[in-house]
């Protein structure tokens, strides 16, 4: 097997699955989710905010305020472990706006769907950490216009920082997703760039996703077992 030496791990809402935080198809608790209460077109993209913007505020502000109260899990754990402990270049992509992977301790973190706990200011253009409610239109810290928005990447809109997602992949070994359903683009696609660079792929996931297809290979079961068990082999195989 080619040496490992760059690894590119793209993480989804599985990942946080095990914290209590609701994936887009399924309650942490085995009930509907968030997401299943709300038609994504009301909530979750620029025209929503634009027709109904206390709704999509309100929504928000829920979430924001349910993952201040989760805590990291094995998972998150196991990947801030490889972060600190990886001698090459390593980079956690991840599709969800909780800060999970950040309170873990993990640094190289790229959040290409944006932040629940930054809000954006449509008028100057500033991010804000944020953690209180955005519904009652506070004022942005920098220019005092009310233009505050969740600064979250909506259905619609552009990722960010994608050319440093294809860099940093194009210089990888190893391209891992984790709990990621494969559905949503740009995301979902990455596994075919890996491909066709000749990376190697796996994908660990609770069950089969849309994308399994494209991976070399594919391990099932919670990320909260697969993942220490992954991270542990590669430290035993690590770089020096
Ligand atoms: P998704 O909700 O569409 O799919 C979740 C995936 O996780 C599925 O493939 C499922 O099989 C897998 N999964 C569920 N529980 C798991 C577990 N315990 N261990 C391993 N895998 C598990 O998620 P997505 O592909 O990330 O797309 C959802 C979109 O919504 C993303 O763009 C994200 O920005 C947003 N979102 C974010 C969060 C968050 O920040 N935590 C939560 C929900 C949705």
């Amino acid at each position: 097997m080619r040496s490992i030496r760059n690894i590119v791990i793209l993480t989804g809402a599985g990942i946080s699955a095990e914290s209590g935080i609701d994936t887009f198809r399924s309650g942490a608790d085995g009930g509907p989710s968030l997401w299943e209460q709300h038609r994504v077109e009301d909530v979750a993209t620029p025209e929503a905010f634009r027709r109904d913007p206390e709704l999509v505020q309100r929504f928000y502000d829920m979430r924001r305020a349910a993952i201040q109260t989760k805590q990291p899990n094995a998972a998150h754990n196991a990947l801030a472990r490889l972060d600190a402990e990886w001698g090459g270049e390593l980079l956690i992509v991840t599709q969800n706006v909780d800060d999970l992977h950040e309170r873990a301790g993990a640094r190289r973190v790229l959040h290409m769907h944006g932040e629940h706990l930054n809000a954006w200011c449509t008028a100057c253009d500033t991010r804000s950490r944020w953690t209180q409610p955005l519904v009652d239109r506070p004022p942005c810290p920098r220019c005092g216009e009310r233009s505050l928005r969740p600064d979250v990447v909506w259905f619609g809109e552009m990722p960010y920082r994608m050319d440093e997602i294809y860099s940093a992949l194009r210089a990888a070994d190893l391209f891992v997703s984790i709990g990621a359903s494969g559905a949503v683009y740009p995301a979902a696609g990455l596994v075919r760039e890996a491909r066709e660079l000749g990376i190697a792929t796996l994908e660990l996931n609770l069950e089969r996703s849309q994308g399994s297809a494209w991976f070399d290979e594919t391990q099932l079961g919670p990320a909260s077992e697969l993942v220490p068990a992954w991270v542990e082999q590669m430290l035993a195989r690590s770089v020096s």
